[in-house]
């Protein structure tokens, strides 16, 4: 006996894989945003954030209360996010094996917030070319007192200095205080080589203006400096993905900018959860066609 399944009608939509529980929970006290919101937010911005997100090892920030409350960093999980989130085995410097989270769609990206995750922080290789990065980040941090002019101008003279080294690099506004210079790489070089080459660049730029930057992470030696933070380019370091919301004051997301945008803008934290749509908009926008994209690889240094 054939029993037919019925047709599905035409305009059931189907129902989301994910349910988020306490939509209404705030999360951003400061400007009521709430669990809810993160989630729409994950689900209308996937489109232009998975491309940088998807099928890479992710750290995550969850605050299962909040941002105001405790919020603890997530590195690997045996399979509390369910069958949305998906699992890499990475083996430790210690030897030990753990299961690293990765996502592959906006489900995932939504399984991950109905943890309580709000950001996002990924690896800067992907689960096919683990040992291999396909970026190379300079975080750049500013002392405390330094405006953020100081630290848009820092961000120009590393994309010149690139530049000159035959690099092409983006700028990424942190969603914080800083901003990170992105160096999309052609995986070939592994760990110890990209570490090496951004080790030697930020020494090489702390040397020429110790002044103005340093290549240490020696809190006490950034009296009034930059600090040229080259240590998420080593293995299992994370920094923040774009589109990323951020655990901080007003929900604000890491964004991608153009060079020449990047003049106009005065603060790391422009954008926030509520901008999906103006995101969504700058995302196909001229400014930042082919942002993150360039086939490169390191020339010796
Ligand atoms: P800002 O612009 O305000 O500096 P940021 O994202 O660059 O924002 P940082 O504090 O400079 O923040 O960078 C910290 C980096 O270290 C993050 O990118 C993250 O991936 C990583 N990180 C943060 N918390 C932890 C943690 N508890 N353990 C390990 N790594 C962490
Ligand atoms: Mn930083
Ligand atoms: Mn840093």
């Amino acid at each position: 006996v054939v029993i037919e399944e019925p047709a599905p009608l035409p305009d059931t939509p189907r129902p989301d894989a994910v349910t988020i529980t306490h939509p209404d929970r705030v999360i951003f006290p400061d400007s009521t945003l709430t669990k809810g919101d993160l989630a729409a937010y994950c689900r209308a911005i996937a489109p232009v954030m998975l491309p940088w997100t998807a099928n890479r090892p992710v750290s995550l920030v969850r605050c299962p209360q909040g941002r105001a409350r405790a919020c603890f960093f997530q590195k690997h999980d045996a399979g509390s996010f369910g069958e949305q989130v998906h699992h890499v085995d990475v083996t430790e410097k210690d030897g030990s094996v753990e299961p690293y989270l990765y996502v592959t769609d906006a489900d995932g990206l939504a399984a991950c917030v109905q943890m309580g995750s709000i950001e996002f922080h990924g690896w800067g290789s992907s689960v096919a070319t683990l040992e291999q990065p396909d970026r190379m980040i300079f975080d750049l941090d500013p002392d405390e007192g330094l405006d953020f002019a100081d630290t848009r101008q820092a961000a120009e003279h590393l994309k010149n200095q690139l530049a000159e080294l035959g690099l092409t690099s983006f700028p990424l506004l942190s969603g914080g205080k800083g901003i990170h210079v992105v160096v999309p790489l052609t995986p070939q070089a592994r760990w110890p080589a990209v570490k090496d080459f951004a080790d030697r660049f930020a020494r090489a730029l702390a040397q020429a203006e110790p002044d103005r930057f340093v290549a240490v992470a020696t809190k006490a030696k950034r009296k009034g400096r930059i600090f040229i933070d080259w240590l998420r380019n080593q293995r299992g370091a994370t920094a923040i993905l774009p589109y990323s919301a951020r655990a901080r004051a007003h929900a604000p997301v890491a964004a991608p900018v153009s060079w020449t945008e990047l003049r106009n803008i005065d603060t790391a934290a422009r954008w926030t959860i509520a901008d999906a749509a103006e995101l969504l908009d700058r995302a196909g926008s001229a400014a930042l066609a082919g942002w993150g994209i360039a086939d490169q690889t390191l020339p010796d240094l």
